[in-house]
């Protein structure tokens, strides 16, 4: 059944979501809108403030663990715009709308040789919702690009800008993740991108590959095809095999501790994040727990990276949480360590 809201616009009732969570995962939604512009959100918010009811924005729900069905609206901004908003000779401000896919937002910056996001290649999900975990990959963070976003008031129906500053953007972190969850949509994104190269190649994938080059003919599209082979090759694409990237964030301990994990464990991977902190990645720690390759029923820790959490076909958010509690409680008997989950539950 279908309720006809102003304009054109209708909200469908018990939707499946499953085409909406990456895990595939087959919980359903109670209302359900997607919306093709800025102004189908306002009036969606405005018919959900008017009936009582609450909203649960969703981009492509590449960082959701969906638990149980969901009351109330929500909300799917479909809308793609990526467009220069302003520019000179040393930078471009871009534009995208919140429901422009991320990588097209990469890609659009590629075409117009401007220099910042081409390590976050591949990386799924929308541009609305990058800034609520602070995607990140290869040295390179959201945060380092982000001037400010559009943001809608789910209560009020007001539109705010948040700076970066004010978006208190951390390690696959933001504050729409914490303090202010469920209190705004965010409705489009402004990235400061150089026009002056400058690339960001010390990881070790890219280190390796772009040391055979001369580094005067390496072009922005070359990083960004190799960042997207190394990501092809590494991590199962969601749509063959349900999942969200990484499930756990590498956890920063301190030199006592590092100490101590060196001799037990000569080969340990770390790196050193500042401040006498270290960084080690939860992958190693998954594996050496060992974790990867396991499979439970219809969800599992995929074959090549352990911190990968996968759904083979008819799991549900209940049991990888259930697994991922069950991997934490190991890796912390074996190493001390708390892991931390990176997408939200709910
Ligand atoms: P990798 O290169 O095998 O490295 C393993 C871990 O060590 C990574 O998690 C990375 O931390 C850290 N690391 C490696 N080189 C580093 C350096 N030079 N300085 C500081 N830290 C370093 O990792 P991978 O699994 O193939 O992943 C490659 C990149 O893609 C990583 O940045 C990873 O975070 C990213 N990724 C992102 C997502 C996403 O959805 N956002 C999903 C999968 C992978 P960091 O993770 O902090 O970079």
């Amino acid at each position: 059944m279908l309720k006809q809201i102003k304009s054109k616009l209708e909200i469908a009732e018990n939707v499946s979501l499953k085409p909406y969570n990456t895990f595939g995962f087959n919980i359903s939604a109670e209302l359900f809108i997607q919306t093709n512009c800025e102004e189908q959100v306002f009036e969606s918010l405005e018919w959900a403030r008017k009936n009582s009811r609450t909203v649960f924005p969703l981009g492509r729900g590449s960082s959701w663990v969906l638990t149980k069905d969901i009351s109330g609206l929500v909300l799917v901004q479909g809308n793609e715009t990526i467009c220069l908003a302003e520019e000179n000779d040393q930078y471009a401000i871009v534009y995208a709308s919140a429901g422009s896919s991320w990588h097209h937002v990469v890609l659009f910056c590629i075409k117009h040789q401007l220099f910042g996001i081409e390590n976050l290649s591949l990386i799924p999900g929308t541009a609305g919702a990058a800034p609520m975990q602070n995607i990140g990959a290869y040295g390179v963070e959201l945060s380092d690009v982000l001037v400010s976003l559009d943001a809608i008031n789910v209560t009020s129906g007001e539109k705010v800008q948040f700076s970066n500053f004010d978006c208190t953007l951390g390690y696959r972190n933001s504050i729409f993740k914490k303090k202010l969850q469920g209190q705004f949509i965010i409705a489009g994104i402004y990235l400061k991108l150089s026009k002056l190269k400058n690339y960001h190649l010390d990881y070790a994938d890219l280190r390796v590959f772009f040391n055979q080059i001369d580094p005067s003919t390496i072009k922005l599209s070359d990083i960004s095809k190799k960042i997207c082979d190394l990501r092809s090759s590494k991590l199962p694409n969601p749509s063959a095999l349900g999942n969200v990237g990484s499930f756990f964030k590498n956890p920063i301990i301190n030199q006592a501790c590092l100490n101590k994990l060196i001799r037990r464990f000569e080969s340990i991977p770390f790196h050193h994040v500042g401040d006498k902190k270290y960084k080690i990645p939860a992958a190693w720690l998954v594996e050496k727990a060992g974790w990867k390759g396991y499979k439970r029923g219809n969800i599992g820790v995929h074959t090549n990276q352990s911190i990968v959490l996968v759904n083979y076909g008819g799991g549900t958010g209940k049991d990888i949480i259930q697994l991922a509690n069950n991997i934490r409680s190991d890796v912390c008997v074996q190493f001390h360590i708390n892991l931390d989950i990176e997408p939200v539950c709910r």
